[in-house]
């Protein structure tokens, strides 16, 4: 059944990626079309300034070449290759990336609870969905500010559960925090959407949540946005508790047979 649930999540996705191209191919080719439609015209009656109406074509066409290599880049996504990780290593292993990739004007603390359980998922993956958030939170900062990256191990109780549609259990949450610009209610509720982008043509690609998403519900956890406008962001991905056999370690069996690993 599980298998099952994962191969829905994954057609799920690609439906909604499908969705997402169809329209924005759309848009650029009804561009390619009036630009030709036009140029059609002008030619028939003997105009020759007519070089707007090819450039215009030729926009709407490069603008759909440039979608299709993005697509291509996004379907060449590893599949998940799963090792057991301790996430505060792994987060704290980044901190050079970050600051390298963050420019100076923004301060990152990395906050890793003591005795952090284990997840069982894609190291690099997971790196890439971090190194995504962290990006955004700095685009979300162009004056500076404060970046936070918390790990910490949390219960999500039933009622939560069903709201993320996950088992009750233990997850390891880890929250990349900004106090940037913020988004509006309009823009949380279609940023994992693929290709929704606000940054504009050439800046953002939009493919970055709706990424960081697909990996977090193959990973078997969910991924939330917390948002206030001018006051900043918190996106929360969970990622389910790994119950391995460790010498001398007690395993919380009750909890252990309801998560999927
Ligand atoms: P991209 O970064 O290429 O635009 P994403 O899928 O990563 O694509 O993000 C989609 C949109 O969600 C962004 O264009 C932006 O409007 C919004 N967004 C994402 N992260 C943040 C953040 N930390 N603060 C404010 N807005 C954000």
């Amino acid at each position: 059944a599980e298998g099952a649930m994962r191969q829905m999540q994954k057609m799920d996705a690609v439906g909604q990626l499908t969705g997402g191209i169809a329209h924005d191919f759309n848009n650029m080719l009804s561009v390619v079309i009036s630009g030709l439609q036009l140029l059609d015209k002008r030619l028939a009656r003997g105009e020759t300034d007519v070089q707007r109406y090819i450039d215009g074509a030729l926009d709407g066409a490069r603008r759909a070449a440039a979608l299709t290599h993005r697509l291509l880049a996004f379907s060449r996504q590893q599949p998940l290759d799963p090792k057991v990780v301790e996430p505060g290593s792994l987060v704290a292993g980044m901190s050079e990336l970050l600051t390298r990739a963050l420019g100076e004007r923004i301060e990152t603390r990395i906050v890793a609870a003591a005795h952090l359980w284990r997840i069982h998922s894609d190291p690099g993956q997971l790196e890439n969905a971090v190194l995504n958030l962290a990006v955004n939170a700095r685009d979300a900062m162009p004056d500076g500010g404060r970046l936070t990256i918390d790990c910490s191990n949390v219960y999500v109780d039933e009622e939560e559960a069903r709201c993320y549609d996950l088992p009750a259990g233990e997850y390891v949450t880890i929250a990349v925090a900004d106090t940037g610009e913020g988004m509006s209610e309009e823009v949380v509720a279609r940023a994992f959407d693929p290709f929704f982008t606000t940054k504009g043509v050439g800046r953002g690609t939009g493919l970055g949540l709706s990424q960081v998403f697909g990996f977090v519900r193959q990973s078997g956890g969910h991924v939330k946005i917390e948002s206030a406008v001018d006051e900043g962001t918190t996106v929360r991905m969970y990622l389910p508790r790994y119950y391995g056999e460790e010498p001398g370690q007690r395993l919380p069996r009750a909890i252990d047979a309801t998560l999927p690993h």
